[in-house]
Order: C-alpha cells, then sequence, then structure tokens
C-alpha cells in the first residue's frame, strides 16, 4: 500500500529527480556503456561533454587478462594491478578521459612491463594512458591512485574508493581490451564485493566483458537479491540513508517490473544497483551510469525520508529503464534521440503508473520540456536523427526535451490513429522482440525509426519530427488531443481543455487523466489566479 499523503508530498522532488538526468546544463547525467569498442574508444579520447554514451558492438569475449587487483591502502586510495594478457603487444593503452572525467591515466604510477620470461622490458609514454615498448611485453604492474573525483558528476563513471568503500570499474583500471578477463580482488579484511560477473571462487571472478564491469566493494556492503521474471536483481548498498534497503528494494524492483511487462521481458539473466552515497556529501544532487547490467547510482543523502524516496524513485525511473534500452539491444550508433528522449518519457509515465506523479505533474513536465527545447533550438531545427550526432556540440538539450516532446506526440498520435488499440508501448514491445540484445547488430537510428514508422497513420508524423526538421509548435499540435497551453504566464502551462470529445477524453484517461481530480485542480487554478489579480 502506497500512503498518498506521503506520495503527494514527495511529488516536486521526483519531478525534479527525473529531470535532472534531462538538464543539459546540469552535469549530472546518466551515461551508459554497452561495450567498448575502437570507435568508441577514439570517441572518448575527443569527448569533453558528460551526457550519454552509447558505445557500440559487443565483442565475443576471450578472456585475454588474467589480473590480480589489490587494493594497498584507503587512505591515500591506491590499488596494485598486476596480471598477464595472452598476446604479447608492444602497444599498451588505458583510458584517459570518460564522460568528462579527464586525466585518468594519470593516476598510473610505476608502470613496469615485462617479457614472458619475466625481464622487464623498457616502456616509453608516449601520451597520457599510452605507451610503446621496444620489445612485445605480456605481463604488467602497476599502481592506480583512486581517490574520489572532485566534481558529483564524475563519480558513477569512474573507479574510487572511499574509507569503507569504493568502486571498482575495470574500464579505467585495466589495460584496454574488447575482452574478457580473469579477476583476482584482494580487498581488505572484513570487506566484500557484489558484481553481476560470475563468482568462480573466493575473491575470483570470470568476467565476460572487462568494459562492462562494476564491483561494488567494501567493509558493509548489504545486499538484497529480489527475482523480476527470469531476471536476479541484487541491490547493493553501502551507508545509511534515510529510508531502508527493503524500500529501495522495493522501488527499484517496482520499477523493474513495469518495464518487463511493457516491454515483454527481462534484458538480462542478472542486473544490479548499486546504490552508493556520493563521497562529496552534497545531500540533493545525484549521479548516475547505466553500464552492461549495472546500474551505479551514486546519490547524497537527504535527512528527509520522503525527499530521499522521492529523490531514489526519480532517479530509479529514468535509468532501471537503461537496462533494456539501450543496453539490452543489439543497435548500435548515435540514436540517443531515441533512448533518452523517449525514456524520459516512459519515465514520467511509469512515475504516473506507481502514484508517484500526478497527472498535473505530467503536464507540467511537458510544458518544462517545451520551454528548454524552445530553449535550445537555436536558429534552425534540427532533426532529432542530426541533433543525437551533434550531441558533443551542444545539441545534448535536443535530444533529450525534443525526444520527449516528439514521444508524448507519436504516442499520442498513434493511440488516437489506432482508435486506442495501439501504443508506443507496443512499439517497444517489438523492438525487443526483434533487437534483443544477443541478435545481430543493427544500426540504431535505422532500426527505431522503421519500426515507429511502420504502424498505420504514424509514417507521415515519424518523417517529420524524427528523420525530418519541423518545428514544433505544440499549441496546435496538442489540440486534437484535447489539451491546451494555458494563456498568460512565462513559461509553458499545459492544460486540459475546457470539454472535452468523447474520443478525447478516452484518449486522457489512457494517459492517466483523471476529470474529477482535473476539474478540482483547475478550480484551483482559477482560485490561485484570482488570489493573484487581486
Ligand atoms: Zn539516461
Amino acid at each position: 500500500m502506497r500512503a498518498s499523503r506521503t506520495v503527494k508530498s514527495a511529488t516536486p522532488s521526483f519531478t525534479r529527480a527525473v529531470l535532472r538526468t534531462s538538464s543539459s546544463t546540469h552535469r549530472s547525467g546518466c551515461v551508459l556503456i554497452a561495450a567498448v569498442n575502437e570507435r568508441v574508444r577514439a570517441t572518448l579520447r575527443l569527448s569533453i561533454a558528460f551526457l550519454c554514451l552509447l558505445c557500440l558492438a559487443h565483442v565475443a569475449s576471450a578472456r585475454a587478462l588474467e589480473v590480480k587487483i589489490t587494493v594497498a591502502s584507503v587512505n591515500p586510495a591506491r590499488v596494485r594491478v598486476e596480471g598477464r594478457r595472452d598476446e604479447a603487444s608492444t602497444a599498451w593503452s588505458f583510458l584517459n578521459t570518460y564522460a568528462g572525467a579527464t586525466n585518468l591515466a594519470e593516476r598510473i604510477e610505476n608502470l613496469t612491463l615485462y617479457d614472458e620470461s619475466g625481464a622487464t622490458v623498457v616502456a616509453r609514454k608516449l601520451a597520457p594512458g599510452e605507451f610503446t615498448t621496444e620489445r612485445p611485453a605480456t605481463r604488467f604492474a602497476y599502481e592506480l591512485k583512486l581517490d574520489p573525483p572532485a566534481f558529483v558528476s564524475d563519480t558513477s563513471h569512474v573507479s574510487w574508493l572511499a574509507a569503507d568503500h569504493g568502486l571498482l570499474m575495470l574500464g579505467d583500471i585495466l589495460p584496454l581490451t574488447q575482452n574478457g578477463a580473469q579477476v583476482e580482488l584482494s580487498l581488505p579484511v572484513g570487506w566484500r564485493a557484489s558484481t553481476v560477473e560470475t563468482n568462480k571462487a573466493e575473491g575470483k571472478f570470470d568476467v565476460t566483458d572487462a568494459a562492462r564491469a562494476v564491483f561494488l566493494v567494501g567493509r558493509n556492503v548489504a545486499e538484497r537479491r529480489e527475482r523480476v521474471g527470469g531476471m536476479t536483481f541484487t541491490l547493493a548498498t553501502v551507508g545509511d540513508w534515510a529510508f531502508g534497503e527493503g524500500e529501495a528494494a522495493d522501488a527499484a524492483t517496482d520499477i523493474l517490473k513495469n518495464y518487463a511487462a511493457m516491454t515483454g521481458g527481462v534484458p538480462s539473466e542478472r542486473a544490479m544497483l548499486a546504490l552508493v552515497p556520493l563521497p562529496q556529501g552534497a545531500g540533493n544532487l545525484w549521479n548516475a551510469e547505466t553500464r552492461g547490467s549495472t546500474v551505479v547510482l551514486a546519490s547524497g543523502r537527504l535527512p528527509s525520508k520522503v525527499a530521499a524516496l522521492a529523490q531514489l524513485n526519480g532517479a530509479l525511473t529514468h535509468e532501471l529503464f537503461h537496462l533494456w534500452i539501450p543496453n539490452g539491444l543489439a543497435l548500435e550508433g548515435e540514436y540517443d534521440w531515441f533512448y533518452e528522449g523517449f525514456t524520459n518519457y516512459e519515465a514520467l509515465r511509469v512515475g504516473m503508473a506507481r502514484g508517484q506523479l500526478t497527472f498535473a505533474d505530467f503536464l507540467n513536465s511537458i510544458g518544462q520540456a517545451f520551454d528548454n527545447y524552445k530553449a535550445a533550438r537555436g536558429a534552425r531545427e534540427i532533426s532529432l536523427v542530426e541533433a543525437s550526432k551533434r550531441r558533443w556540440s551542444n545539441s545534448a538539450a535536443l535530444v533529450y526535451h525534443k525526444g520527449m516532446l516528439v514521444a508524448l506526440l507519436y504516442d499520442l498520435t498513434l493511440m488516437r490513429q489506432s482508435g486506442g488499440r495501439s501504443s508506443l508501448a507496443d512499439v517497444y514491445r517489438e523492438l525487443f522482440a526483434r533487437h534483443k540484445r544477443g541478435g545481430k547488430n543493427m544500426d540504431g537510428n535505422r532500426a527505431v525509426v522503421e519500426l515507429l514508422a511502420l504502424r498505420q497513420g504514424v509514417g507521415e508524423f515519424v518523417a517529420k519530427y524524427v528523420e525530418g526538421e519541423t518545428e514544433i509548435a505544440l499549441a496546435p499540435l496538442l489540440e486534437p488531443f484535447g489539451l491546451r497551453i494555458e494563456p498568460g504566464g512565462a513559461r509553458t502551462h499545459v492544460g486540459v481543455a475546457d470539454s472535452l470529445e468523447r474520443s478525447q477524453r478516452e484518449l486522457l484517461r489512457k494517459l492517466g487523466y483523471n476529470e474529477r481530480l482535473g476539474a478540482e485542480a483547475r478550480k484551483l487554478h482559477e482560485k490561485l489566479k484570482r488570489r493573484q489579480s487581486q
């Protein structure tokens, strides 16, 4: 049972939390990584912006690395990395830049390389994270400084260690590899590790893809396991929160079940949410990344349980969907408009379905997205597909806000064209049936545009608003559905029209509209307006 009073007072920060991931000016954004390949690595090196990165083709794993990672000290934060790779090489690379975090390779100290006989091979640094040797080397040893990042916005994206816990993300710890690894973790006494990787023996893991592997390590890692369909979901937390672990696990499981029902299945056999306190402290900030099957949520700890749960629900509603979209899909390329913009829309829908958001909150979010879209669009309209390609040069806000508006308008158009028999949820279901991860990799833009346009009566809409450069004129586009822009006010407020046709009423009900509450809200709105004008 949910206490409706609690939910209501929690709503504003829930909305803020959902929208925070969509804020282009905020450095906290979610970042996704499916698997790293060379092309993506090049992008990572070039990237200075933060937003969500989709990384490309999954490369079949071979155990190319054997490695032991020892937490040598937590103050200062240091790990020692020693290991061997299968193939000898004269080129050694380490991740230097990722999702706005820079100089990662500068954390490496005392790099020593050896040949197979154990003789030292001299390494020469070419650039940060790039080394060359005169003779091929196979064995390696180095130390890594793992102080917590200075910026909140980097916290879920890179490895770090605090006094009692930390995140070990193999992507920035190991030499860059497209392959799997056998990993041994040597942790301080009393510490344990939580991960979705296969635990072979005490402290030993079989990692299928090092770029996707995340370990939450610490003295007091609490684990809770739940089942969602065929998926084992682990909530791994450290630290004290205003809410109980059971409440966090219930929220996550409930959200996962909503998405599983909508898409027709689960994205993987195992998934994990690693919930860690921000080492920088800041209460109302959070930062998240979905990497492979792991959602890392680094969050400030709000003292109020209601506010803390609202923040958690808001972050999870967006972030957990990334386990499906795009991480559960065999799609590649820059289709961020879909996996970010459309995800923002679905997160609002699920927030409403779970009673965390009201229909009025939903409409407010649409108005806000429209204002943000107008502020971001610049002199000339660009298509969503184009905006995704230019995400590094200031089109990120369009990807999120225009993407969300187009998702709403598409859903409404499809519902009307099909007489309420079809909706965006059906497209998600089909997307999964056709392009689930493990199948043949395809271009994401092509696959998604094709599926969206396939439904009857929406081809023109997709051509205009996804592929085309048609500006979104919100008022006339909403009008046929019984929605309108409320007059006056510097900000855009979307409301329900005074009189609705029967078909409009039915359609809005499907979105979560409740006439009785709508009428009460309208009366309140009028009253406030009168009071303001007095
Ligand atoms: Zn996202």
